[in-house]
């Protein structure tokens, strides 16, 4: 089941209601229009065919960035309903091709290669689309009859990553701001991916959000139809929050790599872990544990001793 809210007249954000993880904030713009844009409209399969029993052709699909939770049904929309596709270029293959999808996020290195294709096969029921289009974030927009979608480039999370900026031709009603996953659980742990590069993208989209009247709509959780200018900083706390944490673990006698931060469950808890995908953690928290313990020791709090791979780095306060 799909739950439609309009945000502005023309602009809908659509939700499933379901009990699946990471349940987006998708949003279709101008579905009484002959040609409407979808935006991360990633859902079950029924409620994709759902989405399009209540629209007109979808002119196409545009997605924020290249992760599966945002994208895995991608090839649903295009092998039955023929809607093209456009990605950010940087992670065009991230759908295309799940050797380079494993290589970007990390999993080839640490060689569970085949416990995330398994997870994207089984849970996710990820296949792969034949040919999309690209676009490059900051530079390609695209519009609908009435609305100008600008793409923003907010690296970091992903190397992709893009919000949008979306307005109404005849600049009336609000304005919408799509960002994406920079929101309350922010993510970094691809090794593709990059903190300093995320702690950028923050400023460079409150700069925007403070300076214009807009709608602020994450890809996931809450969203703000009135102006709230603590978003950001909650960001930035949380960010900071889980430094501490890894700080806290640290002493100034003994190494600790970082397959053993991990293990301690420090970022995602124990009671959260699904244990067929238990071993995925190496990435999705170890990078994350990685991009702080090397922004430590650029600030020369930490030490360090490199391993073999990075979960074999080792660290001790200074
Ligand atoms: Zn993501």
């Amino acid at each position: 089941m799909l739950v439609w809210k309009e945000l502005i007249e023309g602009i809908y954000l659509v939700k499933e209601k379901s009990s699946r993880v990471n349940i987006l904030n998708s949003l279709v713009i101008e579905p009484k229009n002959q040609s409407n844009i979808l935006i991360d409209t990633n859902y079950p399969f029924d409620d994709i065919d759902n989405l399009y029993s209540e629209i007109d052709n979808a002119e196409f699909l545009l997605f924020s960035h290249g992760h599966l939770d945002h994208t895995a049904h991608a090839f649903y929309h295009q092998n039955k309903y023929g809607t093209p596709i456009y990605i950010p270029i940087q992670e065009s293959e991230y759908i295309t091709n799940i050797e380079t999808l494993n290589e970007k996020i990390g999993f080839k290195k640490l060689n569970l290669e085949d416990n995330y294709r398994m997870m994207i096969k089984k849970y996710m029921k990820f296949d792969l689309c034949n040919k999309v289009n690209s676009y490059i974030p900051g530079k390609d927009n695209f519009k609908s009859k009435n609305f100008i979608i600008n793409t923003i480039h907010i690296p970091g999370h992903s190397p992709g990553h893009t919000a949008f900026s979306i307005k109404s031709k005849d600049k009336v009603s609000k304005s919408i701001l799509y960002v994406s996953d920079i929101g309350s659980h922010p993510y970094y742990g691809d090794l593709s991916s990059n903190l300093t590069e995320y702690r950028k993208s923050i400023d460079k989209l409150e700069a925007i959000y403070l300076n214009g009247e807009y709608i602020l709509i994450p890809a996931h959780g809450t969203y703000y139809l009135d102006k709230d200018k603590e978003f950001f900083n909650r960001i930035r706390h949380k960010i900071d929050s889980n430094e501490k944490k890894i700080i806290d673990c640290l002493n100034t006698r003994n190494y600790k790599s970082i397959k053993e931060l991990v293990e301690e469950r420090i970022l995602t808890s124990a009671d959260r872990i699904f244990e067929p995908i238990k071993e995925l953690y190496y990435i999705w928290d170890g990078g994350m544990i990685l991009n702080h313990l090397d922004e430590l020791n650029e600030k020369d709090i930490v030490e360090k001793i490199k391993g073999n791979t990075f979960l074999d780095n080792k660290y001790k306060l200074k």
